[in-house]
């Protein structure tokens, strides 16, 4: 009677394991995927910690509203928002990952940081990461949450076509055509992060073009299930 499409739940659930054992998400954070065959409908675990995701606890979401499908749902994340605002903006996204990823945050801090592509595993940045400055939306008090749908809209249209959003004071949002992709970018988007705080101190970083980010994104992620394949032994390894 389950009319969740299972691979889609496995992948997301082996996502969620994987994002919490590469550090980019702890306790908090989450990944959503879209519904194969129902675009205004979206899944996602319940509030719970993504190292703990269990096929049981994976909900299904309206686009519409970020609420759940099911009359009596379960506690869901504040910030589901992030992902009905995103996929109702953006019809090419299949999958969202909102983490708080601790390299990257500096690049959401630093009053004029630019977040770009530095190496070529990381051309999904293209020309740079937008910043989402959430005290424009929410006013000089909010505690930064998306916690509804307005502020998911806003955020939706301050990512525009892009690849990754940058919260200020929060951490970020990426955005792909498929769940291991959004992944696979989550990762490397703290990989970024780390080899630019790297280079910084000895010189202005030499960034990709965005023809060379272009270029570098077709070719890396076209092997998607390479990594995919790795990590998610990796995380059942740690698990164990
Ligand atoms: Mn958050």
């Amino acid at each position: 009677m389950n009319p969740l499409p299972a691979a889609l739940i496995q992948d997301l659930v082996d996502a969620n394991r994987i994002l919490f054992d590469q550090r980019i998400v702890d306790a908090f954070g989450h990944v959503s995927a879209r519904h194969p065959e129902r675009a205004d409908r979206f899944l996602m675990a319940r509030n719970v910690a993504p190292g703990q995701v269990v096929a049981a606890d994976i909900v299904e979401y309206e686009v519409a509203t970020g609420e759940a499908v099911a009359a009596d749902p379960p506690r869901l994340y504040l910030e589901r928002f992030i992902h009905s605002e995103i996929f109702k903006a953006r019809p090419d996204v299949m999958a969202v990952v909102h983490n708080h990823s601790p390299a990257v945050l500096p690049f959401a801090i630093a009053k004029g940081a630019r977040f770009r592509p530095v190496c070529h595993m990381c051309g999904f940045l293209g020309a740079g990461a937008p910043l989402f400055e959430v005290r424009d939306s929410a006013g000089p008090a909010s505690d930064l949450l998306i916690r509804n749908r307005e502020l998911g809209a806003a955020l939706a249209t301050t990512l525009g076509d892009a690849s990754l959003v940058l919260m200020r004071g929060h951490g970020c949002t990426v955005v792909a055509a498929s769940l291991r992709v959004a992944v696979y970018r989550a990762v490397y988007a703290e990989v970024n992060a780390q080899l630019l705080l790297q280079t910084l101190p000895l010189g202005e970083p030499e960034y990709l073009t965005p023809a060379e980010a272009d270029a570098a994104r077709e070719t890396c992620e076209g092997q998607i299930d390479r990594p995919w394949k790795l990590w998610k032994q990796q995380a059942e390894a740690s698990a164990a």
